[in-house]
């Protein structure tokens, strides 16, 4: 299975547009140690033929362009892109769906609740359904498997299983939708495995880690995991107002309650850090954040890496 990482950043990207943060203004300026990134966006092929993407980015226009491996490959309109599996219904997972109108044949795997919301409250997207032969939506449980198929029905050598990972649905989902949905619907991990057997477990928010989550992450091969924030503090920290990173749904790197100490124990997956925000620190490699995070074994993804299972 190869897996390519089109874009590694949290929302906003990095640099973010209005952002002047220590790290957005120094690599602005050229002189921070580390690269800039685009919103998080993974790719993921088995057979050589039908690539899935992992949500759908705000970026996914110039990511798909960057990446030659994603460009049509034969006469007029066609692409290798079989399908999408989003995650949530956060604006950064689905608003790159918007991206991908231009009338392909392609496959929406989400939850029925992420369906309802994009469906029936939010008509921009049915720009993806103007004819009769355009996108297909495919309602995964919150808690299964299923193959990837590309269309028409072809299987593409990935199962996948996904599984709950938290219940809160979007700002912008209305408090009468929330309370006509399956709570558990909001938030999947993905566990993607290959015809050899390996696994690729991709969780880029994760509001809470348990037990039940440690024996997944163990049975994977390679992990990519939520990098947003450092400390739990930081955006206030930074830009003096907002939310704490666990009111926003992530488990901050550093701390007692963060991902460094709660995922210490895992000896099997290849582990790296994405969705990393603009005011992250660990984006300095020069800096104390990023050797610690390095020592502890762990990777801070970068834009444009490809991996293979
Ligand atoms: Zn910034």
């Amino acid at each position: 299975m190869r897996i390519k990482i089109l874009g590694s950043a949290a929302g906003g990207g990095f640099p973010q547009w209005n952002c002047n943060c220590r790290n957005c203004r120094f690599s602005r300026e050229g002189s921070l140690r580390s690269k800039p990134r685009t919103q998080t966006q993974v790719a993921i092929c088995q057979d050589n033929r039908a690539w899935f993407l992992l949500n759908a980015s705000p970026d996914l226009r110039t990511q798909i362009e960057a990446t030659p491996v994603l460009h049509p490959r034969n006469h007029g309109r066609n692409s290798p892109i079989g399908g999408v599996l989003l995650t949530s219904g956060d604006i950064d997972q689905v608003a790159g769906l918007l991206s991908l109108r231009e009338l392909q044949r392609f496959r929406i795997y989400c939850t029925l609740s992420i369906r309802r919301i994009l469906q029936e409250d939010n008509s921009l997207f049915a720009m993806l359904n103007r004819v009769p032969d355009q996108v297909s939506w495919t309602d995964i449980g919150c808690d299964g498997n299923f193959c990837l198929q590309a269309l028409p029905e072809r299987g593409a050598g990935i199962n996948c299983s996904v599984f709950s990972l938290g219940n809160r649905f979007p700002a912008y989902v209305s408090r009468e939708r929330v309370a006509s949905l399956k709570q558990e619907d909001a938030l999947l991990g993905v566990i993607a495995t290959s015809s050899a057997g390996k696994r690729f477990a991709y969780l880029a928010a994760v509001p809470v880690v348990d037990d039940s989550l440690l024996e997944r992450l163990e049975e994977a091969d390679l992990l990519l995991f939520d990098g947003t924030f450092w400390s739990d503090d930081e955006l206030i920290r930074v830009q003096g107002s907002g939310s704490t990173a666990q009111e926003m749904g992530h488990i901050p790197v550093s701390g007692p309650e963060g991902s460094l100490r709660k995922l210490a124990g895992l000896q099997k997956p290849r582990k790296i850090f994405v969705h990393v925000n603009n005011t992250n620190p660990m984006l300095d490699e020069s800096g104390p954040e990023y050797a610690e995070v390095r020592a502890a074994g762990w990777e801070v993804a970068e834009d444009d890496w490809s991996l293979e299972l």
